[in-house]
Parts: C-alpha cells; structure tokens; sequence
C-alpha cells in the first residue's frame, strides 16, 4: 500500500500542494484529477523521490521512504511522452531496469521477450523505437515500467498522446496488468472519462489541496462544489 501523508510543497509564492493525505491499495488505481499546473505531476515526483516536499511523509508497504534515494525506492514511472531510449532498440528498452540491476543479458533479453509477448509486441523485438507507432512505444514505456516488478506504479498522463481506440486498450491493458501483479498505482489525469474509466478511487486537486476523494460514482453523483463539478467535466 502506498500513502502520502501529509505532503506540502510550495515553488516560490506557489501552493502546489497543502497536507496531501492520499492512500491507494495494491492492485487498485487513484485518479488524481486537476487541471494542467493544479500540481498532479510534481506529487508524482515526489512519490518517486524526484522532488523533495517541504513536509510530510511518502510511505510504501508499510516503510517510510521519505528519505529514501529514487533508485531504491521500487518505484516505476510512465510518462505523456514515453521517454524511451531512442538509441536501444525495443527489447533493450524493456530488458534496461534489469540490466541496471545485474542481470545478464540473455536472461535480460528472455524476461524482456516474455513481457512484449504480453503486450502483443513479439513482433517488434528488434525494431528501433521509431519503427514503432505511438500505442506500440507507449506498451514498450509499460513493459518497461513492469518488468522491475516495482511497487507501485506512476502514470503522468499517459494516454494523451494516443487516439481515443488505442487509448481505451492501453486502459484495459493496464487495468489488467495491475490486478494482476497487485500493484497500487497512482494516475494523474485532466481528463475526467479517463479517471472514471480507469480508477477505483479519484481524488479531485485544486489549489494545492483535495478537495474531493471518493469512487467514480460517489463524485459524479454528487460533486461537492461548483468547482468539483467543473473539474469533472459536469459544468462548464
Ligand atoms: P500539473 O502536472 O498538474 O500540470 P505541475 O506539478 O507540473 O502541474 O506544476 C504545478 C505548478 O508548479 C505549476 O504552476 C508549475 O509552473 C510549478 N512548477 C512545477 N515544477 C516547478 C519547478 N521545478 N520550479 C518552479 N515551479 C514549478
Ligand atoms: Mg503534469
């Protein structure tokens, strides 16, 4: 389970966010839902250990790691814009966390084989990551991402970038993969279908501070604010 508590972090004047108090359940996703600079990937940072916060806490499976280095923390991250290696080739991309960690590279390169064979990318193995489309790097990013069986997951608006069919697969994919190796992950989003669709829990951002959290259904069935109701696209 993963927990910020407590998280505070300003830049400058700027409140980006004021005693976050957060907790996902492995194999569940949360939503955190807020318009663009509302502070959703800088939260992410911090979980990651990327950024620092002022104050409060980041807790995982039951340890404080606050403090702990981003390398050690286990935690996996996928972004809008892939980030993956332009000079490796898709099964190096995947092998790369394992690699890092001291595995040889056939048995690198067998773990790699197994996750493209999940994702239905067999095929592209050896392909650059420019002979790849945009839903097949953004499967390369999650391949990636899961085959350091981190503990928990980060997603930074990634299906942005893809069409509205390849971004509903990549959803279900991920859905899928998540229950299946029981993983929590956190999704930040400005899109409230894609929260809806994909989390069991959504908290709403703004200013720096949540200002709604509960299930899909609990928030568009009753949004607290005017302001709530805008972020979940009910009002305009
Ligand atoms: P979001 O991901 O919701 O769009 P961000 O977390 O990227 O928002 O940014 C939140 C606010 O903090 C924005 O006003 C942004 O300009 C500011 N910000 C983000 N990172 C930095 C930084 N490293 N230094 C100064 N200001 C930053
Ligand atoms: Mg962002």
């Amino acid at each position: 389970m993963f927990a910020f508590k407590s998280i505070t972090k300003r830049f400058g004047q700027t409140m980006v966010a004021e005693h976050i108090d957060l907790q996902v359940e492995a194999g569940e996703i949360l939503a955190i839902l807020g318009a663009s600079g509302s502070g959703k990937s800088t939260l992410l940072h911090i979980a990651a250990g990327l950024q620092k916060a002022d104050s409060g806490e980041v807790w995982l499976n039951g340890e404080n790691i606050t403090f702990r280095q981003p390398e050690k923390r286990e935690i996996a991250m996928m972004f809008q814009d892939f980030a993956l290696f332009p000079h490796l080739n898709v099964w190096q991309n995947v092998a790369f966390g394992v690699r890092l960690r001291g595995v040889g590279k056939a048995a690198a390169r067998e773990q790699a084989q197994n996750w493209l064979a999940k994702l239905n990318l067999s095929h592209a193995a050896n392909r650059t990551i420019a002979q790849l489309s945009g839903g097949e790097q953004q499967r390369v990013a999650l391949a990636r991402a899961l085959i350091v069986q981190p503990k928990l997951l980060l997603l930074d608006e990634p299906f942005s970038s893809l069409d509205t069919a390849l971004r509903q697969q990549l959803q279900q994919e991920i859905i899928a993969l998540i229950r299946e190796y029981h993983i929590p992950a956190l999704l930040v989003s400005h899109d409230p279908a894609e929260a809806a669709l994909t989390a069991q829990h959504i908290a709403l951002l703004a200013d720096g501070r949540i200002i709604q959290y509960g299930t899909p259904a609990e928030l568009f069935r009753r949004p607290v604010s005017a302001q709530a109701a805008r972020l979940l696209g009910c009002l305009n």
